[in-house]
């Protein structure tokens, strides 16, 4: 190995020490911090992050990365050492142009942001929440100036998270799916009387449905030797290497399935994180690629196969045990039940159909806020406007309104759009999968998984992120991103159980 490239890992390998150690810091932030422990954790965040950024954009880093070039040339595009200097690079340009100090600042402000929207989310009081999300608009805005952008200054929030999206991209997609989609849920809604989902409503033991979800996660092979799940506000996960992945949930006492899709998807996020080379480790290439990729994921393990009647003729039984309620029920009725279509307050239980309206809603306001045609102080009601017009209901309150998701008191602006980008992917995936192992559908029917994530582990998570997502849709698929076997795929699932 080269003395630049020797040199130039061990470097990453702080770098990505500092922010596993962050990352740790903000898991217990989200998990079993007290409230009291806000302002000092912000502070340590700010210092590691800040600490981090400095390290990652040393000149150093430039020098060596330079002298790499023509080694980098010469090297084969897939292999690892060829993949970390060209990532590095990318990520070592964009970083460059972004202070230290403002790296921290953000990190702190997303900190105590976390934890004003508990508490603004617990009071379904916006005004808790309104300074901190004021401060954060402001200072992704002056993230994003750091920036040439083309059209808009929210293309550098895309961009964030999914490396060379733009708004314009996005637009495009979006208006010509929404048109569509609208047409599908109000088709539906015509032909409520196909599904009862009353046998989802009653009391269901939160003991049992933390057993309920961890056999689901063993199903899909969750390794327990390399992850936990924890409780939090919001469920998310994190990963602090390819053998220590966290996810977390949330129970309601009446009803189980919001928990129990949040775990599948959740573990969807986490076995990417798992399945990572471990050569991987303690470099930049060791997580997932990016938000679209990461979302594929978990949305294909929630919906795709947890939502799926295979998944459900073996599972069943299970659920039957956890809550004997349901030995009553036919598997049909709950088949349907748990995939009815109707609108609903809360994005993350929102059915599969009317979820994309909730992220086009959040993908203009977020969008208003940043460009400076909507205040803070307006985003309720611009929130429960859209609400109105989108999905035909208005929030009873802000908590069940605009204080429901965490990414915005995150700084997380310009993430949304990879979810429903992401739900596209994913069923572009699972139509791959099925096409090389014909015998999928019978695979799940019996409970094993193994083949599915085996797949996925070669042709995506195996990579961390030495690939992109053109390049790994190119790779695996043969073609890029497109929201057409989605929309084929609602049209047939959802066409099906409403006869349409
Ligand atoms: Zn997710």
């Amino acid at each position: 190995m080269s003395g630049e490239l020797q040199k130039l890992k061990e470097h990453l390998g702080k770098v990505n020490d500092l922010g596993k150690a962050a990352a740790v810091l903000d898991w217990d932030l989200q998990t079993y911090m007290p409230a009291g422990g806000a302002d000092t954790r912000s502070r340590q965040l700010g210092t590691l992050s800040e600490m981090s950024h400095e390290l990652f954009t040393a000149d150093e880093v430039g020098q060596w990365l330079e002298a790499l070039a023509p080694r980098e040339a010469e090297l084969d595009y897939d292999s690892d050492d060829a993949s970390l200097i060209r990532v590095t690079r990318r990520d070592y340009e964009k970083q460059r142009r972004v202070p230290a100090r403002l790296v921290g600042e953000i990190k702190r402000a997303a900190s105590l942001g976390q934890k004003a929207w508990e508490q603004a989310r617990g009071e379904s009081d916006f005004s808790i929440h309104r300074p901190h999300l004021e401060k954060l608009v402001a200072l992704r805005v002056q993230w994003a100036l750091c920036f040439d952008y083309e059209e808009s200054i929210y293309d550098p929030m895309l961009d964030d998270f999914e490396p060379g999206l733009t708004t314009a991209t996005v637009r495009s997609v979006f208006d010509a799916f929404r048109p569509r989609l609208v047409e599908l849920v109000s088709a539906i809604a015509e032909r409520q009387e196909r599904v009862d989902a009353s046998c989802l409503k009653g009391e269901f033991d939160l003991e049992a449905q933390k057993t309920l979800g961890l056999e689901a996660l063993k199903v899909m092979g969750f390794d327990f030797e390399r992850g936990r799940q924890d409780v939090s506000a919001h469920p998310f996960s994190t990963s602090f290497s390819s053998s220590d992945v966290r996810i977390t949930t949330n129970y309601h006492a009446d009803d189980f399935a919001q928990a129990f899709f949040g775990t599948v998807h959740e573990g969807g996020h986490a076995l990417y994180e798992l399945g990572v080379d471990p050569a991987l480790d303690g470099s930049l290439l060791g997580e997932g690629t990016s938000t679209t990729v990461h979302e594929s994921q978990s949305r294909l393990f929630e919906n795709i196969v947890g939502r799926s009647r295979p998944f459900w003729q073996f599972f069943y039984p299970q659920l039957q045990t956890a809550f004997p309620q349901f030995k009553q029920v036919e598997l049909e009725t709950f088949y349907r039940a748990i995939n009815q279509v109707g609108p609903s307050l809360i994005r993350i239980y929102a059915d599969e159909v009317t979820y994309g309206l909730h992220i086009i809603l959040r993908f203009e306001l977020e969008q208003a806020l940043v460009t400076g045609e909507l205040e803070v102080a307006d985003l309720p009601a611009a929130w429960n406007a859209k609400m109105e017009e989108y999905l035909g209901l208005t929030p009873p309150s802000d908590a069940q309104g605009v204080l429901q998701d965490v990414h915005w008191s995150n700084a997380y602006i310009g993430y949304f759009p990879d979810y429903l980008l992401g739900s596209m992917l994913s069923v572009q995936l699972f139509e791959k999968a099925q096409e090389e192992m014909p015998d999928l559908t019978s695979q799940i029917e019996s409970g094993r998984l193994e083949s599915l994530l085996e797949w996925l582990g070669t042709e995506i998570h195996t990579h961390g992120r030495k690939f992109t997502l053109d390049e790994l849709t190119d790779r695996v698929l043969g073609e890029s991103l497109s929201p057409e076997p989605y929309l084929r795929y609602l049209q047939e699932r959802y066409g099906e159980i409403y006869g349409l």
